[in-house]
């Protein structure tokens, strides 16, 4: 497998063409085509000032107990922000876990602060694997839209996909041998978040100005497929705690 950085883009602004963008760059005739969710937002026009978010009472209640409890100053009217951008909110202290309106869970909706081209807010692409299925469709390459993201249990954060195209989500490998013969009965990799974090960690963080990485030479083989990613809470065991927790 090789991981091959797309070079030389520009700042990415309303209504570009990413996909002639990236086809311009480079060959992508084969091949997995991951794309950080920063560059798919700024071509979709999701950039947003604050003040476009007037704070209601639940974002000013949000924000004062943040403010008590981390003793630095919030804006009411980023955690109005990021209740629109959201179906549930998760923690609310010391910071914002909530379900995007995709079914992704993370920190602040995914809205980012950096990299954004400028403007206040970056928010995450409206439908993400909408996103990809459109940029799949016209490079006829499968495609991943990812995030940089925090993860529970774990410092630090990685790359994750949010959406997906042109490929299932996870390699099935259930009904496969183990090296003793024993049958696997559980396993089902979820591909694309481990192509998207190898992505991420060619993208980078800062002002490398690499949104966009394509991974060569990666095969399904010949185990099946799944297209599950996001977990319906119904089979979510620890958000269902989670909710306990939070209740109490
Ligand atoms: P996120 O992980 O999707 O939130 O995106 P990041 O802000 O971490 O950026 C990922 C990579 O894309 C970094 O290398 C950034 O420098 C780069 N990047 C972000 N926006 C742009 C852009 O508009 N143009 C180019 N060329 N690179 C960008
Ligand atoms: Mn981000
Ligand atoms: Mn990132």
């Amino acid at each position: 497998m090789r991981l091959q950085p797309v070079s030389g883009l520009p700042e990415i602004r309303p209504g570009d063409d990413l996909a002639s963008l990236v086809a311009e760059r480079i060959d992508l005739d084969s091949g997995v085509l991951c794309l950080a969710s920063t560059v798919v937002s700024k071509a979709e026009g999701r950039t947003a000032d604050l003040g476009e978010f007037p704070a209601g009472p639940r974002a000013r209640e949000i924000a004062a107990g943040l403010e008590e409890l981390t003793g630095e100053e919030k804006d009411p009217r980023f955690a109005q922000a990021v209740l629109e951008e959201s179906t549930e909110l998760l923690i609310e202290a010391p910071f914002l876990l909530t379900e995007t309106r995709f079914g992704h869970v993370c920190v602040n909706a995914g809205i980012d602060r950096s990299n954004t081209g400028g403007d206040d807010l970056l928010l995450l692409p409206k439908h993400p694997s909408e996103s990809a299925a459109r940029l799949s469709e016209a490079l006829s390459v499968p495609v991943i839209v990812t995030d940089t993201c925090g993860r529970p249990f774990r410092h630090g954060q990685r790359g994750v996909a949010i959406g997906w195209a042109g490929m299932p989500a996870s390699r099935d490998w259930r009904g496969e041998r183990d090296r003793d013969g024993r049958e696997l009965g559980v396993t089902v990799e979820n591909v694309i978040d481990e192509l998207a974090a190898a992505a991420n960690l060619v993208a980078g963080e800062g002002d490398g100005g690499v949104p966009a990485v394509v991974v060569e030479g990666f095969e399904f083989g010949r185990m099946g497929g799944s297209n599950e990613h996001f977990r319906a809470v119904e089979d979510d065991y620890v958000r269902q705690a989670l909710r306990g927790w939070s209740r109490e």
